[in-house]
């Protein structure tokens, strides 16, 4: 808004300064230039007024003789004519003089039988004063009007109007096609006459006249041909007819806007194209100053306006269109409404408003450049200095930079050095950076806040399922591994096989704020290996400690039934027995959480119905909690709700939730299960009023072998294997597993898989 009322203040300011200048003589000049030239471009109209001029031409003057004619010529000429009933004779001859009273009466007599007439005045000047130059008193009849034949040439010499009346302190006469139309009796506009009672008064006023062609638009008539009769009379019937001169050197020849090939037209047919003018109403209107000065401000608005729609060479080629936009306003104008809006000023507002436009906008460039500069080298710089002590060659730098900014002369050419110095620092910046991220043997993948990768460091190359621009990356994760669905949210996944299953990652997640997340996959298959081939160790040693430990069991328990043992010995044989049940177990809780991480059991998903299998389960748990006095309370409302899961493991691992729902509670409380479908996951929950597990330990319940230290935990059995399992399964079917927890309230587990997508 601001820079608007500027820009109209500062065009209103550069209107006037070239409407003052367009008022200068030179400038003057240039506008009557222009206004032939659209009143040429404009072109030719027909002649309305039923105008004809008799021409003394240069004919007329060899075969009558020279000029002067005697007045019985004249006379005979006007007879001639005023016999066919014009409706009006015009003279453009000054009758001044005298000659012989007999040819004197002669011509007298002759006006007198010829109808209207119009006689010509002529303004002369002696020795500074100005006087009339009119006809003798005895041509000048009651029917007789009289008009001045001034036609008042520019300083250029270029007839383009007439007064309406000349005044001199002698007397005031109406100009010569005024009084021609009023002798023709056919009426006109004309806004500068005025009525005063009766009689008729004319405003001095000039009168551009609107020429209807160059020389020769009207029908001329040789004046030979009249006075030797060879003219058929009825032509001039009802005509106006205007006597004068046409002759080439009788001096009343006149430029006028449509003399392009430098003939002048006759004194006579300048009035004939002002009768005209009058009569089709077609006199040529200059817009007012005023006008101008706002058509000019509008312009120059509209100059600043293409300034900061387009840029470059698109506002030069908009501005310069402009010229011809204004030039063809001027001939419509000019053509349709016979209003003259002068186009140089238009023409001069652009050649100074271009210029002063380019250089508003380099001075704020300038200014805009400076304050870059400032910034850049403030916050840019103390950033860079904060990040440098740890690059190899910040000493380097930072003495550079010092170097550069201790420059006291910031001209241009600085300004320019400080932008490639600045871009130089960012570019090392960026290769240091660039260099970094070479060389990290993990694979980094980048994404968006809407999930799209948006950068991948080289290390990802290499990686068999690697694509350029992969969209969406939870998609491209999967692919890149085995399939899985890795979420957004931080947290580390630890041995994921690749695709191909020759590789083993850990996978971390790293969320940007508001910036989308960084995923990080760092290869651990040689630790996976290991781990690997520590557990298939432990777990043949396991499977092969099953075998003796059956048959300790087997043979306690012989000895127990058949009463081989004493009483003392029974008693060990009872610990032996338990101590291997517990060793059974602890081996059954490693083998089956050793198998799946090992991937022998591979996960085989199916659909089925989760009713039955919980039934199942209760069945089993059934009579655990009841020797527990703990109530059992199963979903309700199944309503054959499916889950797409490997049936055995997911079975197992709800086990563990409700057995542990019921190991880690107090007698005389409840568990309850729920079960809700959502949000793409089917959820199982296992709600407890038990002992409840601290916040900071709700996390390392999870890991294998963690038991909880508190007196309710170490009374129960247990290896820690439970949960670890739960999540091994969890996270092998793509879901998780969740606890919320109070301790002395109870707890809720929450098992999530997801539904098999639609
Ligand atoms: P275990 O039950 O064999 O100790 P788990 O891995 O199943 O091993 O559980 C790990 C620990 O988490 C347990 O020792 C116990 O302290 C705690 N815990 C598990 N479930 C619950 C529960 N429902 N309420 C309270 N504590 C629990």
């Amino acid at each position: 808004m601001k820079a608007l009322l500027g820009a109209v203040a500062a065009s209103c300011f550069v209107a006037v300064a070239i409407l003052l200048l367009s008022w200068t003589t030179p400038f003057s000049g240039l506008n009557s230039t222009a206004y032939d030239f659209t009143l040429r471009l404009a072109g030719p109209v027909s002649i309305q007024s039923p105008t004809l001029i008799v021409g003394i031409d240069n004919d007329s003057l060899s075969r009558i003789g020279r000029w002067p004619w005697s007045r019985e010529k004249l006379a005979l000429l006007i007879d001639s004519i005023g016999r066919a009933k014009p409706r009006t004779i015009a003279v453009d001859v000054l009758l001044d003089d005298r000659t012989t009273s007999e040819a004197d009466h002669k011509l007298a007599i002759a006006i007198a039988n010829s109808g209207p007439t119009v006689l010509a005045a002529h303004m002369d000047r002696v020795q500074g004063t100005e006087r009339w130059l009119q006809p003798d008193p005895l041509f000048l009849q009651t029917h007789v009007r009289l008009g001045h034949v001034h036609t008042d040439p520019d300083f250029d010499g270029i007839n383009r109007r007439i007064l309406s009346v000349k005044a001199i302190p002698e007397g005031v006469v109406p100009a010569f096609a005024i009084q021609v139309l009023k002798s023709a009796d056919l009426p006109f506009k004309a806004d500068f006459e005025q009525k005063v009672g009766p009689a008729e008064v004319f405003r001095p006023e000039l009168i551009n006249i609107r020429f209807v062609g160059d020389n020769y638009s009207f029908r001329h008539i040789p004046a030979w041909q009249v006075l030797e009769g060879t003219v058929d009379p009825s032509q001039f019937e009802n005509q106006i007819v205007l006597i004068g001169f046409t002759a080439q050197g009788l001096e009343d020849q006149w430029f006028t806007p449509f003399a392009e090939n430098g003939q002048k037209m006759s004194g006579v047919e300048i009035h004939a194209n002002a009768i005209d003018t009058l009569y089709a109403g077609r006199a040529i209107h200059e817009a007012e100053a005023m006008q101008v000065w706002v058509a000019l401000a509008l312009c120059i608005l509209f100059l600043w306006w293409l300034d900061r729609r387009f840029e470059g060479r698109g506002f030069y080629v908009a501005a310069l269109l402009t010229g011809p936009a204004v030039l063809f306003a001027s001939w419509a104008l000019m053509k349709y409404f016979h209003l003259w809006l002068p186009f140089p000023p238009f023409w001069a507002a652009i050649v100074v408003v271009l210029p002063g436009l380019e250089v508003t906008k380099l001075i704020r460039v300038n200014r805009d450049l400076d304050r870059k500069i400032e910034r850049l080298s403030n916050d840019w710089l103390s950033a860079a200095h904060l990040y440098e002590p740890e690059w190899p060659q910040a000493a380097g730098a930072v003495a550079r930079r010092a170097r550069f900014l201790a420059k006291g002369l910031r001209n241009a050419r600085w300004k320019l050095s400080a932008i490639d110095f600045f871009n130089e620092e960012l570019m090392r910046f960026l290769s240091f950076n660039n260099g970094i991220l070479a060389s990290i043997e993990d694979v980094i993948v980048v994404c968006d806040p809407d999930g799209r990768v948006v950068y991948q460091n080289p290390a990802a190359r290499r990686l068999s399922s690697y694509r350029d621009n992969p969209g969406s990356v939870t998609e491209y994760l999967g692919s890149l591994l085995d399939g899985r669905e890795i979420k957004v949210q931080s947290g580390t996944l630890n041995f994921v096989p690749s695709s191909d299953g020759k590789t083993f990652y850990n996978v971390t997640v790293a969320p940007i704020s508001g910036a989308g997340a960084i995923f990080s996959l760092h290869d651990a298959t040689a630790q996976h290996e290991l781990n690997q081939a520590k557990n298939d160790m432990v777990s043949l040693v396991s499977h092969e400690l099953r075998t003796p430990l059956t048959s300790i069991r087997g043979f306690s328990d012989m000895l127990l039934k058949y009463n081989l043992v004493e009483e003392k010995g029974r008693n060990y044989l009872n610990i032996i027995i338990d101590e291997s049940n517990r060793l059974n177990d602890l081996i059954q809780s490693f083998l089956d959480i050793a198998i799946i991480e090992s991937g022998r059991h591979k996960v085989t998903k199916s659909d089925f119905e989760i009713g039955p299998v919980l039934s199942d389960m209760f069945i089993v748990i059934g009579p655990v909690a009841a020797g527990k006095q703990i109530q059992l309370e199963p979903p309700a409302n199944l309503d054959g709700m499916r889950v797409h899961a490997d049936r055995l493991l997911l079975y197992q691992a709800l086990t563990n939730l409700v057995t542990n729902a019921i190991k880690y509670s107090p007698a005389g409380t409840t568990v309850s299960m729920g079960v809700s479908n959502g949000n793409g996951m089917v959820r199982f929950r296992v709600r407890d009023q038990g002992y409840g597990i601290p916040a900071d330990e709700a996390a390392k319940i999870f890991e294998k072998f963690y038991r909880r230290g508190n007196r309710e935990t170490q009374e129960q059995t247990g290896f820690g294997l439970g949960l670890a399992f739960v999540k091994e399964v969890a996270a092998r079917h793509g879901g998780d597993v969740a606890v919320e927890s109070e301790v002395g309230k109870g707890s809720v587990f929450t098992l999530s898989i997801p539904n098999r997508p639609a």
